[in-house]
């Protein structure tokens, strides 16, 4: 028996309503969707965020998400629409929103940086895709990394994979931003590290303001980053 946020999971009946009589419909909530803002830096995540194991959320996201299809009218006895609440279920849990267990993070191994390369070392294009929190819808962009050893090499494709384990989570362009910058410098230990995202959106192109073209760009620069020759250089490689 779960006790949180309304939902209660009783094996049956499951309740999209909270019980308190209101809608939980917010609209200053909703406000600060259609504006995209981040309210904090971690991951909003309750503390009783992995009580459950992967194979329970995926039952129960498979009822959720029947009842929302039913709701809105499918006929879930048709053979395409049949299998698409587990589907939904198992891609929340094991691809899209696998970042939000600590578990699945990738174990990053540092080498000695033996070449005694000290000037920047830049990862450009490392593929985005993320889901929006306020729409979940995605966000597909492009991700590009630098950093400047201060004794320690990281694999490359580790790299790629610290920006994936972020991404698979509910995000703001921003917070999934500094929480890979800060991820790197924790796992490079340095100072050092640059993060540039230039995302699409799709909750902005396909609904609200409809617009196709624009794209969001967002950035982290700590260490020597912050000063102007280091970001510069940086910001030529990348253009
Ligand atoms: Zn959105």
């Amino acid at each position: 028996m779960i006790k949180s946020n309304g939902f209660s999971a009783n094996g049956n009946g499951l309740h999209l309503l909270n019980g308190n009589g209101k809608n939980g419909h917010n609209h200053a909530h909703d406000e600060i969707g259609d504006e995209h803002v981040g309210t904090s830096y971690d991951t909003p995540l309750r503390d009783d965020a992995f009580d459950l194991d992967d194979t329970t959320k995926i039952d129960l996201i498979t009822e959720h998400f029947r009842e929302i299809m039913q709701i809105l009218g499918l006929d879930l006895n048709d053979d395409s629409l049949n299998g698409t609440p587990r589907r939904v279920a198992k891609m929340y849990v094991q691809e899209i929103f696998k970042g939000l267990n600590p578990q699945n993070k990738p174990a990053i191994t540092l080498f000695d940086n033996k070449y005694k390369y000290e000037e920047m070392i830049v990862e450009k294009d490392v593929t985005v895709y993320s889901t929006c929190e306020h729409h979940f819808v995605p966000i597909i962009g492009k991700a590009h990394v630098a950093y400047v050893s201060t004794g320690k090499v990281i694999g490359l494709s580790k790299i790629n994979r610290l920006v994936q384990f972020y991404c698979k989570r509910p995000q703001v362009q921003e917070r999934l931003t500094n929480q890979i910058g800060e991820a790197l410098k924790e796992a490079l230990q340095t100072e050092h590290v640059a993060v540039v995202i230039d995302a699409d959106h799709l909750c902005v192109a396909s609904r609200g303001v409809q617009d196709v073209n624009s794209s969001t760009v967002t950035a982290f620069y700590s260490g020597k980053f912050r000063e102007d020759n280091t970001k510069n250089e940086f910001l030529k490689y990348i253009g």
